[in-house]
């Protein structure tokens, strides 16, 4: 039986493959139907709907939503969205030009400690215009700075690290309002890594559709997810938010009826 996979993305954000690469990868990993969900952007758009009809693979809209909870990051996924409505565009505009604000930030916080970086060697990393810490951590392995992505991220990076800087972004609630206000289903990614089991019920009775409880975490998490997703009546959905690399694209051997479910809520 095809699988699906429904977390992938391009470098069009922060992702490494273009998306003919990606899609056919995809369709040599028996996946049947996806979602390129990447970070404030439908760029891929432009191309995959038609890449992915010539491949036979089903493409469901994606993208994946930077929103800000308590001023940590909290990623709302929405699926079958207009792509092309207004607000959402506007909106997600927005939130790459509050991306570049805080790589600004970021690299401020580096050059304050002798990290020596500017915006443009960041700026050559990204392919497209949905920059974010992947493409610092990318220009620090350039310069020198560090020997690896992960090493870039434990000491300058991530959150509590010497250049940490606190996302900016739209409210979680906002994130759920705007994406069905575009036609769209949203799904709360990776609650394990998000750490924020606090939020579930309220992203619920703001009309959430879906919880992420397939995704590069371990069994453990599974089954605590999903049964706050029962709990919630929230579809469990999952993807392997694949970046590229050595990610495992399509490994969790996720069945069709995931869909299903979610296309089942579609309009009400
Ligand atoms: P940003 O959108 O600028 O906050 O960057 C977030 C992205 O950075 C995530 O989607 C991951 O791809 C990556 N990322 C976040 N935290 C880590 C980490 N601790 N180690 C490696 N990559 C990370
Ligand atoms: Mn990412
Ligand atoms: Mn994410
Ligand atoms: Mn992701």
């Amino acid at each position: 039986m095809p699988n699906i996979d429904l977390h992938l993305h391009t470098l069009y954000s922060d992702g490494a493959l273009e998306v003919e690469a990606l899609l056919k990868l995809a369709l040599s990993k028996n996946l049947s139907c996806v979602s390129i969900t990447d970070h404030d952007t439908f760029d891929a758009y432009a191309t995959a709907p038609e890449i992915a009809e010539s491949l036979g693979v089903e493409l469901i809209s994606g993208i994946e939503i930077s929103s800000v909870n308590n001023g940590r990051d909290v990623h709302i996924l929405g699926y079958f969205c207009d792509i092309q409505n207004a607000e959402l565009r506007a909106t997600l505009e927005i939130q790459r030009e509050k991306r570049k604000d805080r790589v600004r930030a970021i690299i401020e916080k580096l050059c304050g400690i002798g990290v020596s970086l500017s915006y443009k060697q960041v700026e050559e990393q990204c392919f497209g215009a949905s920059i974010s810490r992947p493409h610092i951590a990318f220009a620090l392995m350039q310069a020198g700075y560090v020997n690896s992505f992960q090493e870039a991220f434990e000491r300058y990076l991530k959150e509590g690290a010497i250049a940490y800087c606190p996302p900016k972004g739209i409210s979680s609630e906002d994130a759920v309002f705007l994406i069905k206000k575009a036609g769209g289903l949203a799904v709360m990614a990776h609650p394990e890594y998000t750490n924020a089991d606090e939020l579930i019920p309220k992203l619920a009775e703001c009309g959430i559709a879906g919880l992420e409880v397939y995704n590069y975490k371990t069994a453990k998490s599974v089954k605590k997810y999903k049964k706050i997703a029962e709990k919630y009546g929230l579809v469990a959905t999952g993807g392997s938010d694949f970046h590229g690399g050595s990610g495992l694209i399509g490994m969790q051997n996720l069945p069709y009826s995931i869909v299903e479910e979610l296309k089942a809520r579609l309009g009400s």
